[in-house]
């Protein structure tokens, strides 16, 4: 049990905004600890091809300048830990990050803990997952070369994801609710000309079928949104990219949550607790994207400092 120090600051989560918050206040010479579950990036370092973060014309490796971001904090004095944080102690002068190793004290907190893909939320759907479920097209992709996917979702996200997979796979359904994408018009003309990209309109995922002699996943049922008429589609692959929840768990009872779960925090980053700070997509805000995390990032280490003295 580590009990000594006293951290000016502990950053819970190592994606864009914690990094940047660790960078900014080590290099404002404040100690600080950042605690990772994983490694190095949150959602950014799963994405491949980063093209609108400022400064890289030629597009950006997220896992790369998840690592670069890591090894900057570092040079100001930021210490990454790869413990999974299970408990946040936050109320008083010294708050305490718990983790299966030890307990780290500190004098503020940055609460950087992200999003997480949001599920279908069938009961049949976790036995699923790395069977024929993904929640991410990066990720797991190559698993089904030449073999027939679906997409699951409207959204920006869904259109990345199943153009992403039109190069690699034979065939591609891109299953959407409604019959119109929430997507921008650009991904609509981009998945009207990639011609093994098929829309499936009107259709929830009302089921997921294995195959009797491996377990894995063979085929989907749908349901007509309309006619609430039901029929089954063949597909090896599911890659549902439905939106995201905030990862807020640690801090449920602790923190002032707005109704759709996320941290209730304005531009300071400063929420419902003296010295603790949200940033990135856990925080409530109009725009979730990796430049507005890490000036989330920023902002927290500017308040932190004048509030640790
Ligand atoms: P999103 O924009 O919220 O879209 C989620 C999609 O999933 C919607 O089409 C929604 O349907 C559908 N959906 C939600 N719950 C569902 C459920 N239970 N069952 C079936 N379908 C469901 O989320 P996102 O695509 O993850 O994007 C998040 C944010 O990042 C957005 O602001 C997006 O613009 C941004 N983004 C930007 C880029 C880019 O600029 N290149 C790339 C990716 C993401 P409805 O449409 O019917 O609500």
């Amino acid at each position: 049990m580590e009990l000594e120090q006293i951290y000016d600051m502990l950053v819970i989560g190592g994606g864009p905004g914690g990094y940047t918050a660790a960078i900014y206040a080590g290099r404002a010479g404040l100690s600080v600890l950042l605690l990772e579950q994983l490694g190095p990036g949150g959602q950014m370092g799963t994405t491949q091809h980063i093209d609108n973060y400022p400064g890289f014309p030629d597009g950006a490796d997220g896992f790369d300048l998840a690592e670069k971001m890591q090894r900057q904090a570092g040079q100001f004095g930021a210490q990454t830990r790869l413990e999974p944080v299970t408990e946040l102690k936050l109320k008083g002068a010294v708050k305490e990050a718990h983790t299966p190793f030890g307990v780290y004290r500190g004098r503020t907190v940055v609460i950087a803990t992200g999003a997480s893909p949001r599920k279908l939320g069938l009961p049949e759907e976790e036995a699923f997952v790395g069977k024929g479920i993904s929640y991410c097209a990066t990720c797991d992709g190559m698993f089904y070369r030449n073999k027939t996917v679906a997409v699951i979702g409207g959204g920006n996200s869904a259109v990345e994801e199943a153009l992403y997979l039109s190069k690699l796979c034979e065939k591609v359904y891109l299953i959407h609710r409604r019959d119109t994408l929430r997507a921008d018009k650009a991904g609509e003309l981009a998945i009207k000309r990639q011609e093994n990209i098929i829309p499936v309109w009107n259709s929830a995922v009302a089921g997921l079928n294995g195959d009797p002699d491996t377990g894995k996943l063979a085929s989907l049922t749908l349901r007509d949104t309309k006619t609430d008429a039901t029929r089954v589609l063949e597909c090896q692959g599911v890659f549902v990219s439905i939106g995201r929840v905030p990862n807020t768990q640690l801090v449920e009872g602790l923190l002032d949550l707005d109704k759709q779960g996320y941290l209730v925090a304005d531009e300071t980053t400063c929420t419902s607790l003296p010295g603790v700070f949200a940033v990135g997509d856990v925080r409530q805000k109009p725009l979730r994207q990796i430049i507005t995390a890490a000036a989330d990032g920023a902002v927290a280490a500017h308040f932190a400092r004048e509030f640790a003295g």
